[in-house]
């Protein structure tokens, strides 16, 4: 199903940022979860067979500047995925959660957003 999320202000989204695009509906992209604070949708270039995003709808440019009072969402990131890994099916045959933050662990996008990967066995560095 492709919906929009709508009930985004100017101040939460970076009009340049493909992941704000996509979590406010600008970018129509299939979304597997979504609530008030988080969406969840494919990887456009999957590492594993099962390899989604999970995305704040606020923009934070990465895990080293939340700020403490944003660190909740983590939380909320982590809830979204393990219902979507349930739902999916892996999350008895075991799946990853990662955060890639800043250029040395490999960070592209500059939106928060944690990676969620399995349907395979993982070796410990891909
Ligand atoms: P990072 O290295 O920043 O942690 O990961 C960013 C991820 O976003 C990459 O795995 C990349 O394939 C994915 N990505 C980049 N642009 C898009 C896009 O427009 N749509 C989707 N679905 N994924 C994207
Ligand atoms: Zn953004």
């Amino acid at each position: 199903m492709i919906y929009s999320t709508g009930n985004m202000n100017a101040e939460q989204k970076d009009s340049d940022c493909i992941f704000c695009k996509i979590a406010s509906g600008e970018m129509p992209t299939e979304l597997l979860y979504q609530d008030e604070d988080v969406v969840v949708f494919r990887d456009i270039k999957p590492l594993t067979p099962v390899h989604l995003l999970v995305v704040t709808k606020e923009h934070i440019h990465s895990l080293a500047e939340m700020s403490d009072d944003e660190t909740p969402l983590i939380g909320k990131m982590v809830k979204a995925a393990n219902k979507v890994a349930k739902d999916l099916g892996i999350a008895e045959s075991g799946y990853r959660l990662t955060i890639n933050s800043g250029a040395d662990a490999g960070q592209v996008v500059f939106h928060l957003h944690m990676h969620l990967m399995g349907g395979r066995h993982l070796d410990w560095k891909h």
